[in-house]
């Protein structure tokens, strides 16, 4: 298909349609045609399309003054120069139009104000590929719509992609780095109305497994619950149950190493405050909100969280993650197979028997719980069903016996050992006839591997 006189015309008459009721600059005439005309010597931009009309009322003039006027006074409020100069020639009375849809706006001049924003605002921000995304206002993106549908233009560009595109092809050249479309490491957000330009660096996300070396620290702050931080009596004015967490404990350090403004701690499920991470430790995610750097040393990250918790906290296996592994992060906890380490004191003697037909009994045994009660304020009332996958125990003394279990991940194991008077069934307490008086746990980690990109 070539380039034909028919579609030439077509596309000067669209646009002479256009231009009478609509005075748009050329830029923003251009962009509206693009898709009515492939790309071409003739006609290639808007200023193109206005000097072909021009021509097209001068030829006009003699055999049909009025309406070669008409389009002489169009062209030259639309803001194009060699028209404006016919129509003072004719003692014609113009008065320059503002585009509706840029407002004047889309110049080489506004566009070099915001790149040069653009670069200002990123300084200072380790990426290595950004993406432009501009603001249109929505009333502004409605007149374009509006235009579109009155002329039938269905497949013609919007301001707003060719503002990011023009923004962005020149930043390419500024700032040396590639755009990138899917996953960019920058969000620079450009306004050419109001000449502005933001930068969003994309979270950094750095996965790794936590270990908890003491039965007092809980995975994320516990406020108290009668001020919720603020500080009261209730709490003597530290406004906690708990003095720190995890989550600060891994969070702080990465935030500075990040030079990050704030950060969320994203965790493969939780344990309760008494219990402690062993064994390969409890995957996590840490996102770190508007880094400044990106290159932070996994091994200094370590040290730092070894270090700011004094020991309690410590973290292995850390590596750079993306924004879906935080969903796989979530999804791999459910059907997820994991392992605890039990120290159970019982109130009467336990036998070596007793444990060998505890452990027939229970190996690939379901377990029917109801909500414990020590959570059924938080949760609702619920039956859930959970596999014991192994079970072995070791008799300690002749009133403790260490267990080391693995089950479907949501098992609440201490109502696994105390039955939580019959709402767990079966239970260790139940099987053997002996309630516990203490229970130790500790949270091993989980059994099936997280698949994980990059
Ligand atoms: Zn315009
Ligand atoms: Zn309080």
């Amino acid at each position: 298909m070539g380039w034909g006189v028919k579609n030439l015309n077509e596309t000067l008459s669209k646009a002479k349609q256009i231009l009478l009721k609509y005075r748009l600059c050329s830029k923003c005439l251009g962009r509206l045609l693009s898709s009515n005309r492939p790309s071409s010597e003739l006609l290639n931009t808007g200023e193109d399309i206005k000097a072909a009309l021009l021509e097209e009322a001068r030829s006009l003039l003699d055999q049909n003054p009025e309406e070669a006027e008409t389009l002489v006074k169009a062209l030259s409020e639309s803001g194009y120069g060699p028209a404006l100069d016919v129509a003072l020639g004719r003692g014609l009375e113009v008065e320059k139009k503002t585009c509706p849809i840029c407002l004047d706006r889309l110049t080489d001049e506004v566009v070099e104000t915001v790149v040069a924003e653009a670069v200002r605002k990123v300084s200072g921000y380790e990426f290595e590929d950004f993406l432009v995304g501009a603001y249109v206002p929505k009333y502004i993106a409605a007149i374009e719509e509006r235009i579109f549908s009155e002329f039938g233009l269905t497949e013609s560009e919007t301001l707003r992609k060719e503002v990011a595109r023009e923004v962005g092809k020149k930043l390419e050249v500024a700032l040396g780095k590639p755009a990138n479309f899917t996953s960019p490491e920058m969000l620079i957000l450009v306004d050419i109305f109001t000449g502005t330009a933001e930068a969003k660096p994309a979270p950094l996300y750095i996965y790794g497994h936590y270990f908890k070396s003491r039965a007092d620290i809980p995975q994320t702050p516990w406020y108290c619950s009668a001020c919720w931080g603020a500080g009261c009596d209730r709490c003597g004015g530290r406004g906690r149950v708990y003095p720190d967490s995890v989550a600060e404990y891994v969070g702080e350090p990465a935030m500075r190493l990040a030079g990050a403004i704030g950060y969320k701690f994203h965790a493969a499920g939780r344990e309760d405050v008494d219990v402690t991470v062993e064994g390969t430790g409890r995957p996590f995610i840490v996102e770190l909100i508007m880094p400044r750097r990106r290159k932070v040393s996994l091994e200094a990250l370590k040290e730092a969280v070894k270090s700011y918790s004094e020991g309690r906290v410590e973290v292995e296996g850390l590596k750079p993650a993306t924004h879906n592994d935080l969903k796989m992060l979530k999804e791999a906890i459910e059907g997820s197979t994991k392992r605890y380490m039990a120290t159970v004191q019982f109130s009467k003697p336990v036998s070596r028997e007793d444990l060998a037909r505890l452990e027939a009994s229970l190996r690939g045994a379901v377990i029917e719980q109801q909500t414990p009660t020590r959570v059924l304020k938080r949760r609702g009332e619920k039956l859930r069903r959970k596999r014991i996958l192994n079970i072995e125990s070791r008799l300690i003394d002749s009133y403790t016996v260490e267990f080391y279990v693995e089950a479907d991940g949501g098992l609440y194991v201490k109502e696994l050992i105390h039955g939580d008077s019959g709402r767990t069934r079966p239970s260790i307490a139940e099987i053997l006839d002996n309630p516990p008086t203490s229970i130790r746990l500790k949270f091993l980690g989980v059994l099936k591997t997280l698949h994980h990109s990059k």
